[in-house]
């Protein structure tokens, strides 16, 4: 069952080492087929140099596991909710890479520096907030995603494909699982530069609106000119 979706999620999850975005077995990518509303995902706890294309969990979008042998990943919930709120991604990513976790475990969202992350995201990268008492408690994972869910009420998902989790780490997602660690990838080197800019100068400021919005809008959108495309 979905042979194809299986092999491109397993090669975007062994991605994640590949880039240097996760230790240990950390981090997770998913990709949905939508047309029979089911995604697959890593499974839970399985080393990466152990993981094969056939041991990618499938689900559907109420949670249940459809198929495969091992439990799917914990964070799956997340998925799941992130999958029904944003209809138009095809694949998930989280993970704890380092200078992206460090922004949000000091809960602070990554101001727009340059060009390179105007390339990508819209605006500063948001930090949301920590889950409380009852939401950790219960249906942690659910609730990470319906705070993020929230969040993307009131946001633009499409022209923001990644969110921070204050204490926690990254969430990035694309049109499909390689778009959506394309973009973990790009976060990280964007929280980087943020870091070491803030330290080379403590005054630095986002850069000017109007750059920001060129960037952004060469690539994104009805007028774009950047690359090789139509
Ligand atoms: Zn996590």
């Amino acid at each position: 069952m979905l042979a194809e979706l299986k092999k491109e999620i397993y090669l975007a999850n062994m991605d994640l080492p590949k880039y240097g975005l996760v230790t240990f077995t950390w981090g997770n990518v998913s990709g949905i087929d939508r047309e029979k509303g089911l995604f697959v995902i890593k499974p839970s706890g399985v080393p990466y140099d152990e993981l094969k294309p056939e041991d990618m969990v499938v689900m559907d979008l109420e949670g249940n596991k459809v198929e495969g042998k091992y439990n799917p990943s914990s964070d799956t919930p997340t998925h799941v909710e992130l999958y029904k709120a944003f209809p138009e991604i095809g694949g998930i990513v989280h993970t704890h890479s380092s200078w992206a976790t460090s922004w949000a475990q000091s809960g602070r969202s990554i101001p727009c520096y340059g060009t390179t992350h105007a390339d990508y995201f819209y605006g500063e990268v948001p930090c949301l907030r920590c889950l409380n008492k009852d939401e950790i408690e219960d249906a942690y994972e659910k609730n990470t995603g319906l705070l993020i869910t929230d969040y993307f009420k009131e946001n633009d998902y499409k022209a923001m494909p990644a969110v921070l989790c204050k204490n926690h780490g990254p969430f990035t997602w694309g049109k499909d699982g390689h778009e959506a660690v394309h973009n973990a990838v790009v976060l990280e080197e964007v929280a980087k530069m943020a870091a070491r800019c803030e330290r080379i100068n403590g005054q630095v400021e986002p850069a000017p609106q109007e750059l920001q919005d060129k960037h952004y809008y060469r690539k994104h959108g009805e007028g774009a000119y950047y690359g090789q495309g139509k």
